[in-house]
């Protein structure tokens, strides 16, 4: 993975201009944190652009701290939702818009040079294509992206000199970590995983734990989707083909490693034997930082690891009780549709077990059987958007049932 000269020279001018998409989530809202603190560090960057899908009040208040030219409100849920949002933002020269293209369009501004990926799921897929064709530095979090069509959004990003930037926190340690060697020179690497709350649970009991059970993360604090899929690791899954996609390893060279304290990262073994690996508390503010400020270390806003206080580092292999590891596995086997299926299979399932509607157990038993049944019947290996949109809007109908 290389960050290109051009983009990095375009960086060095203060203040870079960014969008945050998804800003009023999880990692949004961490990003916003990491520029203010950035800011007092004598690194600041101009927010161009902030869009939600339809949380129009934080929006609004984000809007009003951070002063930017556009606000996206994507998907207002009620009619008057938008014209509330102008409401409190009349009395500024923030350009209030709407609409899936709008945050498109946002993404490839001339006066924009950092793209912050963070809506969650396929819905993120557009502007971080637009951001790609647009030659951006894209901060990525939204791993569904490279999940659904890494085989676009990574040749985009070589042929406009893009730089994508893993804010995923194990993707930012195996990043951190290649510095200490070639991408030619590595022998796998190791993608550590908490195990999520029902990592010592039976079987059994897994197929019918609640959705509060479910959201009760052990070590991260998330949006509820990526929560639910690190109980059922769906969310390993999806970063074993976002591993593959961003550091070009095959299937063979991506391991997932148990570590429920969740110190390091994630690591990688060279092909001399030496590991190197990226450690600190699990906050992802660090790993939005790295991703703004690459190749540049600045002080953290992070609690600090104390090591006085950590009594063990433990590490179990993954089991059978967590068959969503195959589905990340098979994904890379297969490439072509196949992620855009798994993907908008489990988006689905995990919003219908979120919503009461499903067993816990039930999402990825519907995730495989979907791609199982793609991969008999309607599979395309070399897709173009459109074949890779369909197979979304097929797994998802197909889900819903
Ligand atoms: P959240 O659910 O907390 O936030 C999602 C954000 O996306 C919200 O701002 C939401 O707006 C916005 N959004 C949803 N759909 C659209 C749309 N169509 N247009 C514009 N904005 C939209 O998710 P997270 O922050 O937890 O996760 C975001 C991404 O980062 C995911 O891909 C996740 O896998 C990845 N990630 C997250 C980590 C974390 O610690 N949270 C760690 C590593 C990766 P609204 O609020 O209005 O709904
Ligand atoms: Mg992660």
């Amino acid at each position: 993975m290389n960050v290109k000269s051009s983009t990095a020279a375009a960086l060095q001018h203060h203040p870079r201009g960014i969008a945050v998409l998804g800003s009023t989530g999880s990692i949004g809202t961490n990003t916003l944190n990491v520029m203010a603190h950035l800011a007092t560090q004598g690194q600041p960057f101009e927010v161009i652009g902030l869009a939600a899908a339809s949380n129009w009040q934080k929006l609004a208040q984000q809007a009003l701290e951070f002063k930017p030219k556009v606000a996206v409100l994507s998907q207002p849920a009620a009619a008057t939702d938008l014209s509330e949002l102008k409401k409190a933002l009349a009395h500024t020269d923030i350009q209030v818009l709407t609409g899936d293209a709008a945050v498109a369009e946002l993404a490839r501004r001339d006066d924009v040079s950092v793209v912050a990926a963070s809506v969650v799921g396929a819905a993120g897929l557009a502007p971080v294509l637009a951001a790609a064709e647009a030659g951006k530095w894209i901060a990525l979090a939204n791993k569904e992206a490279l999940v659904v069509a890494g085989c676009l959004v990574m040749p985009l990003a070589e042929k406009y000199g893009a730089t994508i930037l893993p804010v995923d926190s194990e993707h930012s340690a195996i990043f951190q970590s290649l510095r200490s060697g070639e991408s030619r020179e590595i022998d796998r690497i190791i993608l550590t995983a908490s195990g999520g709350p029902f990592r010592s649970w039976p079987a059994e009991k897994m197929q019918t734990a609640t959705v509060d059970e479910a959201l009760n993360h052990p070590n991260w604090r998330m949006g509820p989707k990526i929560t639910i899929d690190s109980a059922t690791l769906m969310n390993k899954a999806l970063e074993i083909v976002e591993a593959h996609w961003l550091f070009n390893l095959p299937a063979e060279s991506i391991d997932v490693l148990v570590h429920p304290q969740s110190i390091i990262h994630s690591m990688i073994e060279f092909v001399d034997g030496s590991i190197i690996a990226q450690l600190g508390t699990p906050d992802m503010r660090t790993a939005i930082q790295y991703a703004l400020t690459h190749p540049q270390r600045h002080q953290g806003c992070s609690s600090r690891l104390d090591w006085t206080k950590i009594k063990e580092m433990t590490f179990e292999q993954p089991d059978g009780r967590f068959p969503a590891l195959d589905i990340g596995y098979e994904v890379i086997r297969r490439g072509g549709t196949s992620g855009a299926v798994a993907n908008a299979a489990n988006e689905t399932a995990n919003a219908l077990f979120r919503d009461g509607k499903i067993k816990f157990g039930k999402i990825i038993e519907i995730t495989s059987s979907i791609l199982k049944k793609h991969l008999a019947n309607g599979f395309v290996a070399r897709p173009q958007l459109a074949d890779l949109l369909a197979a979304d809007a097929w797994a998802r109908a197909e889900a819903a049932l």
